[in-house]
């Protein structure tokens, strides 16, 4: 089936997603600018980020980026497992166990990512006593993967035992896969509350999912040769550096995912003048400069992160990476890929020391990247500094970083066999990602691409 063009994909989310923007821009400009002001007033002057001194920037403002309102608390999660008419859960005892773990457990789960993530902020819970409920049984077969269907039977199977939406935050429908030939791992609403997940879901694909709930969309990445920002062309590659991008749950998010869902506190910057500035590693327990973002003409803004593996995240993604965020949409940002993209997936698009981005009068170049921090030096206005001293990288990147597939193989879609250079799933429709590209988006180097149309709008 014909697919859209990604352009059109893209314009359409933003139709789609305008309502929810001008509903929710008003608070999010609230709390920015109140945060802002708090933060301005909190933070000292001198530089925080251990050597992210500032060569040139001792009078700098340490204005963090800016952020989308925040994700913080407690994320109830009302999971129910559903039968179809005639396609039932084979063993729902066991599934119930499997799902309170994935959605609930210590490790490898929906709770225990985003967790670490949100360095705690975010916590998923079950909704209410019991951590999945049901098997509903629906009024309905299971061919067509009626998707919209599936989730007014279950609201209203819920309503009628007094569960409404006042009682969760996200509604996970845990359904028979093998009757309803769905064509993909999983299915979510954008900035909404519903996903839809076979009965053989996996990790990655709920935490990809899930992502979607909270407003992300799927991580591209941008080919500019020789690091030239005004000349970057788009392409079909996921960035691998999140599990929106099809890094997989072992990915931590990019920078600009972290912005989005308020993640990054005080510990971000947004550079207001040419300087050199330190970073450390976006996830883990360092304290310090997270992401630096600097602005380009137009609107744009370019976001930089040093990923380093810490506990369960960033176990493969390791380096400096860049990001182009389109118009200051923190949930849409890509991946800057100055070289061929060719190797290690989770290695495309680090910069080393010495690598320059170059937008109009701003020069962005790598410095020193080690273990614990890099910095970065930037010039907005074109003037000339001393060029940065190459530093020879940390050892990494062994290219034994063979990515696992245990968890991809799991992912249903992957199984179109289709090319890297297909369609990315932009897919969006009344506010529906089909998430699919999760095997793609979650781990693997092909990318299916599936659109379709989600439930009415009621889902936002
Ligand atoms: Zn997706």
């Amino acid at each position: 089936m014909p697919l859209p063009s990604r352009q059109r994909l893209r314009s359409l989310m933003r139709e789609r997603e305008g309502e929810r923007e001008r509903g929710r821009t008003g608070l999010a400009v609230l709390v920015v600018l109140l945060t802002v002001a708090v933060l301005v007033l909190a933070v000292p002057s001198t530089a925080t980020g251990g050597e992210s001194g500032t060569g040139t920037g001792e009078a700098e403002e340490r204005e963090p980026i800016p952020q989308g309102q925040a994700v913080s608390g407690e994320r109830r999660v009302a999971v129910v497992m559903v039968n179809f008419r005639d396609s039932r859960l084979r063993d729902a005892a066991t599934l119930e166990a499997t799902l309170t773990d994935t959605y609930f457990g210590a490790a490898r789960s929906l709770d225990s990512y985003y967790r670490a993530v949100s360095r705690g902020a975010a916590r998923f819970v079950p909704s209410g006593d019991a951590p999945v409920i049901g098997p509903l049984d629906l009024p309905m077969r299971a061919a067509g993967c009626d998707d919209a269907r599936m989730a007014e039977e279950t609201e209203r199977q819920l309503a009628a035992r007094g569960v409404t939406e006042a009682d969760y935050d996200h509604l996970s429908i845990v359904f028979p896969a093998r009757d309803a030939d769905c064509g993909w791992s999983g299915l979510a609403s954008v900035q909404g509350s519903t996903s839809w997940m076979p009965d053989d879901l996996s990790y990655d694909s709920l935490v990809h999912e899930i992502g979607h709930n909270l407003g992300l969309g799927h991580h591209m990445r941008l080919d500019c040769p020789d690091g030239a920002l005004d000349d970057c062309t788009e392409t079909d590659g996921t960035s691998h550096k999140t599990p929106m991008g099809g890094g997989g749950a072992a990915a931590g998010l990019a920078a600009p995912e972290m912005a989005h869902a308020g993640w990054l506190g005080a510990e971000s910057l947004r550079v207001a003048e040419s300087g050199t500035y330190g970073l450390r590693p976006l996830h883990g327990p360092a304290k310090g400069v997270r992401a630096l973002e600097v602005p380009l003409d137009g609107g744009d803004r370019l976001l930089l992160e040093l990923r380093r593996a810490s506990g369960a995240l960033d176990t493969e993604v390791d380096g400096v990476f860049a990001y182009r965020v389109r118009g200051g949409d923190y949930a849409e940002s890509e991946l800057v890929d100055t070289g061929p993209s060719e190797g290690d997936p989770a290695r495309v698009g680090a910069l080393a020391a010495g690598d320059t981005l170059v937008s109009g009068a701003t020069t962005v170049t790598v410095g020193a990247v080690r273990e614990g921090a890099a910095t970065v030096r930037v010039t907005l206005d074109g003037e000339e500094h001393a060029p940065v001293r190459p530093t020879p990288r940390t050892p990494q990147g062994t290219g034994d970083h063979k990515s696992e597939q245990r968890d991809g193989e799991g992912l249903a879609e992957t199984g179109t066999g289709a090319g890297a250079g297909d369609l990315v799933p932009w897919v969006v429709a009344a506010v529906l990602l089909l998430a699919t590209g999760a095997a793609a988006l979650t781990r693997s180097g092909t990318h299916p691409a599936r659109g379709r149309r989600g439930p009415s709008s009621r889902r936002r």
